[in-house]
């Protein structure tokens, strides 16, 4: 069957199975597989590092890095993420997901602090009123891992950004008091941080506003902490349909079984989610990544949404490609694989100009009779422009 079904076998491949623990094999299914312990022993210095018996190697720039972005945005990784990343090379595309680089220490001039214009555009503390029937409700401070390439960096991880029950009140107030709110992105830092009855409290008072349609959960937990996922917290975020889940896969290294499953489970709950991947130099600018990334995203009925241009955050400089090479990879995708595993390709305008989408060219020239594009795989088709 698997010979001539080489798919099914991928398929069940794909759920099987369990990432090797590394210097955490004695610990106990039990607290592997909760979230809390998760969080509670999270990598946060060099010396948690050094106490894993030198499982891990850190590089003289990596230990610099991580004592010098400590103030700024602090370090922290799960266990099981931590897992994921190479014992000693630096470059792995996981592990400089993760782990502060000495470049985090470089600002590069066209660095901007806040590059999407958030708090420009924050009508009450914590709420984002950019587009005209959305809005952004940050809601926590706190996640799993702190991803070297957050665009929050600004606030994210930092606790006098907490957003505290007050201003969680105000957002909710805001929502209610404007109408035309159909579309609430629950985000932060991760909301999946907090625990399932804050957040069943919380996703209850959007849903009863009557104007909101839908509500959206932006979440890494899926990739850095899928333990997060009970059935109990799924059958919680099923009360509050509709919600979409937005996810943040980059690599393939992060595809794992138990990764696999947590989005098998998300989608047998009901919930719709789809991932919203950043294009990083080093870690997945090659069409090969991205591809099978997606593949891997779309067998666990996971939808390739947006792949991001890296923004102009402080300190991030180091992973940004050029526009050309995200490009690049869009064509290798289009016409050459599902047009399901081929996300839209956007850059967020520096400085709140929201999201504009890159497309690679296709059109070869036009006039007032006809239009001649190139498809593809290069040929040469034209269609009548009326
Ligand atoms: S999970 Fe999201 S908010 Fe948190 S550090 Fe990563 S990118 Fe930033």
């Amino acid at each position: 069957m698997h010979e001539l079904f080489p798919e099914v076998s991928k398929v069940t491949s794909d759920v099987t199975g369990a990432t090797p623990r590394g210097p955490w094999s004695d610990v106990s299914d039990d607290k592997w597989n909760d979230w809390r312990w998760q969080q509670q022993n999270r990598l946060r210095s060099a010396q948690d590092f050094d106490a894993l018996g030198g499982h891990f190697e850190l590089s003289d720039g990596e230990r610099h890095a991580i004592s010098a972005t400590a103030d700024a945005f602090r370090m922290g990784i799960t266990p099981y993420y931590a897992t994921l990343m190479d014992r000693s090379d630096p470059q792995c595309p996981v592990r400089q997901q993760a782990i502060p680089h000495p470049d985090e220490l470089n600002p590069s001039p066209v660095d901007l602090r806040d590059p999407l214009g958030e708090e420009r555009h924050m009508t009450v503390p914590g709420i984002t009123h950019r587009y005209p029937d959305r809005v952004l409700f940050y809601v926590t401070h706190h996640c799993p891992v702190y991803c070297r390439h957050c665009t929050r960096k600004r606030k994210v991880s930092d606790p006098t950004s907490a957003a505290a029950k007050a201003q969680i009140a105000t957002g909710l107030d805001y929502i209610r008091s404007h109408p035309e709110v159909r579309d609430v992105l629950v985000s932060g830092g991760d909301p999946m941080t907090l625990s399932d009855a804050r957040l069943d409290t919380l996703l209850g008072a959007i849903r009863a506003i009557p104007h909101v349609e839908i509500i959206r959960l932006c979440t890494r937990n899926p990739v850095t902490l899928p333990q997060r996922f009970s059935d109990a917290t799924i059958a919680m975020l099923k009360r509050h349909q509709p919600v979409l889940v937005h996810t943040h896969f980059n690599h393939p290294g992060e595809c794992t079984p138990e990764a696999a499953r947590c989005l098998r489970r998300l989608a047998d709950g009901g919930l719709s989610v789809a991932n919203q991947m950043v294009l990083l130099k080093g870690v997945n600018d090659d069409a090969d990544v991205v591809r099978a990334t997606n593949h891997w995203l779309l067998r666990q009925r996971c939808r390739p949404y947006y792949l991001f241009q890296a923004d102009l955050a402080e300190g991030i400089s180091h992973f940004r490609t050029t526009v050309a090479a995200g490009l690049d990879i869009i064509r290798a995708l289009r016409g050459h694989t599902s047009g399901m595993a081929v996300p839209h390709y956007v850059i967020d305008g520096p400085g709140g100009g929201g999201k504009i989408p890159l497309v690679p060219e296709y059109i070869i020239e036009q006039d007032d009779e006809r239009i001649v594009f190139r498809n593809w795989a290069g040929e040469i088709y034209e269609y009548p422009a009326r």
